[in-house]
């Protein structure tokens, strides 16, 4: 085992590393994050498939302290089950960092959009950049 795995891996959003993991099956690549993940050095997840949410998926924003799709549908349930996996992998791994993708509902770090489905931001952050930060794992947001 090398040792950057026995100081345990960075874990990186999925759609950060190119995986088509969106709402709307696209990525938001960037170019570091690819680059960790092909070296070997970083983990991608996805806590919103996780969490059995199909792709793509209706967009979904919080509102209040649930998740709600663009439809109206409450998926907050399947955002915690997702957290819950997700952090399943993180204590598994001992891992000491997680890249973040901005804005989401569930990976957003200090900024998400606000519920209205405009484009607009709000201060926040998604439920599993919460719960990272709960555990006191290191995060750092990815534009
Ligand atoms: Fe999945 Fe997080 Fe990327 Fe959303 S921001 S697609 S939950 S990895």
């Amino acid at each position: 085992m090398s040792s950057q795995l026995e100081k345990g891996p960075i874990i990186v959003s999925a759609c950060l590393a190119g995986i088509n993991c969106r709402y709307d099956c696209a990525a938001k690549s960037a170019p570091d994050i690819v680059k960790m993940v092909e070296e070997g050095l970083a983990i991608p997840l996805c806590p919103e498939q996780l969490g059995g949410l199909p792709t793509p998926r209706p967009p979904a924003e919080q509102i209040g302290d649930k998740v709600i799709t663009i439809d109206g549908v409450d998926v907050t349930a399947q955002y915690q089950k997702g957290v819950e996996e997700a952090i399943k992998v993180v204590e598994m791994t001992a891992a000491k960092k997680v890249y973040l993708k901005s804005k989401s509902p569930m990976c957003g770090v200090g900024q998400i959009y606000d519920g209205t489905f405009k484009g607009q931001l709000k201060p926040g952050e998604g439920l599993f950049a919460r719960a990272l930060k709960k555990l006191g794992v290191m995060i750092e947001e990815v534009d």
